[in-house]
């Protein structure tokens, strides 16, 4: 019964044009009152735009990715890592317009905003990205149209393997790997540095990102400790390419990455 007066309360709170933070205080307020669970995140969305960028949950388990990824390092890497610049990248737009914008449209402005919201929307986006690109079931060969477009770009899968391994290898200090989708339909292969990505006006190259690879090294150093190069190997056990490719469809038809955090 209490549910329906948080609601309204909410509602309330933003007819009145109270501050985003204000809103996020009397949620608080009221849920510490009476000790119900949350409202459910498609209401929030509705109701609060400053709690519309969820933390997705990881989309198995810590152990579900080894012996290529170990679970500790999945487990610190999703809780730690990627929860800090989660945080703080909710932080960085507290109070801001930025907390209704979608993400892409951030990053397609990034350079006029803080570099605390470049770092930490950068970091919350790759890793859910990166998570979501891989899975117990993965690797081998891709299938549907991305493994056609992948041997027109880069005349086999090996070649296009070898391709983006190497950018991931030689990407100096900490950043990604990409392969992505330019404005023209075309494929091509990127690194970033830090937490940056393709979709940033700041990339060398801007494009839709289909798959990359976290070359951090607190991606792989618990098990591979220096050796970048085998977990880019291992990495390729991994690849969830049923959601690649469907990056790729959605990219070619819209000329917009479809994950929506
Ligand atoms: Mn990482």
């Amino acid at each position: 019964m209490f549910k329906p007066a948080k609601v309204i309360l909410i509602i309330g709170a933003g007819f009145l044009g109270l501050h985003s933070s204000s809103i996020a205080q009397i949620q608080v307020q009221v849920k510490g009152h009476m000790n119900q669970p949350s409202i459910s995140s498609k209401n929030r969305q509705a109701i609060a735009p400053s709690t519309k960028f969820e933390f997705h949950p990881l989309p198995y388990s810590y152990d579900a990715l080894e012996p290529y990824i170990d679970r500790l390092t999945v487990e610190i890497h999703y809780s730690k890592h990627h929860r800090a610049y989660y945080d703080n990248f909710l932080k960085a737009i507290d109070g801001t317009d930025l907390t209704s914008i979608e993400i892409s449209d951030i990053f397609r402005n990034i350079s006029h905003y803080p570099i605390a919201v470049r770092n930490n929307g950068g970091g919350y986006f790759n890793h859910t990205f990166y998570w979501e690109g891989m899975s117990a079931q993965g690797g081998g060969l891709p299938t549907g149209k991305i493994a056609e477009a992948i041997v027109n770009t880069f005349g086999s899968f090996e070649e296009f393997k070898k391709e983006l391994s190497e950018s991931g290898k030689t990407r100096f200090g900490s950043g990604w790997a990409w392969l992505c989708l330019d404005d023209k339909g075309n494929l091509f292969i990127c690194s970033t540095p830090n937490q940056d990505n393709p979709i940033m006006d700041i990339a060398e190259k801007k494009g839709i990102p289909l798959l990359n690879i976290d070359v951090w090294e607190h991606a792989y150093y618990l098990n591979y400790q220096n050796r970048r190069s085998d977990y880019i190997d291992a990495f390729w056990n991994l690849i969830n390419w049923d959601i690649v490719n469907k990056r790729y469809e959605y990219g070619m038809l819209t000329h917009k990455s479809n994950l929506i955090l």
